[in-house]
């Protein structure tokens, strides 16, 4: 994307260039959370408001909300043409959308020794460090699926200042002024909450750099390759290992709320456990104490299974099942396990 300055632009410095002449940003995130939107709106903001070039696109499955989604912004000089369009490996700006996708994904690899990384967290940036096992760079924390509840937007607005901040030479105004071109006229209710997720993105997001003091490795980017293909895939696609969702854990694909159980409410009419589609509650045969007869009793719910649709809140009449934010609770304290999975 190549184009004229809404506001003369002015000549704009990129802090740090790749060897094309690229300052490249990654955003890792679940489907969702808006990272696809984050990176046009950057692309557009520094195009049309700073006079540079840039290039914005995403990747992500067949399944868009709740599975992994990169997005990548490429930034360059007006007198450099992006002529590359595959996808960033060593970004100077990796921002990371939900914290329990460090969990489960190499999202972290090919983070240069001097590159940024933002992570959506309450954490403080050295337990950030230690969480991610970063090597050396800055790290950036910022909780963003709180200001993003606070203030009635998206975690993609917050994560998009802490961006901005992170690239010391983002201007702001010309992204704000880009995200009223994309949601004014369509949600104008919405605008108000957006500038200022965005502006508190900004402000609050931490920082603290670390040198290369050997206490991790860095990983490098590796291309994830798909193990089968059409030379080894079984015939007619026969799953051999069986039981294998038991070793998922979809805590990455929740947005901020939990359904919270009120074990006392409960009256087991199992209607959860039809609405709920990922198997996320756990009975065990017992004593019902109210009742003093045998049946199956509800312990709690398996966290480790719960995208957080909420589904079941709506399908319990008995107030035994109640919307939650997920930040005021320690999910390894009020997680009941299957005992396939304990
Ligand atoms: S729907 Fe509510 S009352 Fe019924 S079993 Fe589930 S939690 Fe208990
Ligand atoms: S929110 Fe409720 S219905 Fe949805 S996955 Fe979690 S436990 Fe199941």
């Amino acid at each position: 994307m190549a184009g004229k300055a809404r506001s003369g632009g002015g000549k704009v410095r990129l802090p740090k260039k790749n060897k094309f002449g690229f300052y490249e940003i990654r955003m890792e995130s679940i489907g969702g959370l808006g990272a696809n939107v984050a990176g046009k709106i950057l692309a557009e903001a520094v195009v049309f408001g700073m006079g540079l070039n840039a290039s914005a696109f995403s990747s992500y499955g067949s399944e868009k909300k709740g599975t992994p989604v990169k997005a990548f912004v490429r930034i360059a000089s007006p007198r450099t043409k992006i002529r590359i369009n595959s996808p960033i490996e060593e970004p100077h700006v990796l921002a990371i959308f939900h914290e329990s996708m460090v969990k489960t994904l190499p999202v972290t690899a090919g983070l240069p020794p001097d590159g940024t990384v933002i992570l959506n967290t309450k954490k403080s940036p050295d337990e950030a460090r230690d969480y991610m096992k970063i090597a050396s760079g800055t790290v950036g924390t910022i909780d963003a699926t709180d200001i993003a509840i606070e203030t009635k937007s998206r975690v993609n607005m917050v994560m998009l200042g802490a961006i901005v901040r992170a690239s010391g030479f983002i201007n702001l105004d010309a992204v704000k002024e880009s995200v009223r071109e994309a949601f004014e006229a369509k949600y104008p209710a919405a605008m108000p909450g957006n500038l200022k997720a965005l502006e508190r993105g900004f402000n609050e997001v931490q920082f603290k750099t670390f040198k290369d003091d050997g206490k991790y490795e860095p990983v490098p980017f590796e291309r994830t390759l798909p193990q089968l293909g059409y030379e080894n895939a079984p015939i007619g696609g026969t799953i051999y290992t069986v039981g294998n969702t038991a070793l998922k854990d979809m805590s990455a694909s929740r947005t901020g709320f939990i359904p919270v159980f009120i074990k006392d409410k409960c009256v087991r009419c199992g209607e959860c456990d039809i609405y709920c589609p990922d198997y996320c509650f756990v009975w065990e045969k017992g004593i019902d104490p109210k009742t003093g007869k045998e049946g199956m009793i509800l312990l709690g719910i398996d966290y480790q299974y719960c995208k957080g649709c909420l589904r079941c809140t709506k399908a319990c009449r008995f107030g035994a099942l109640v919307p939650g934010k997920e930040s005021d609770y320690n999910i390894d304290e009020i997680i009941v396990k299957h005992k396939f999975a304990r």
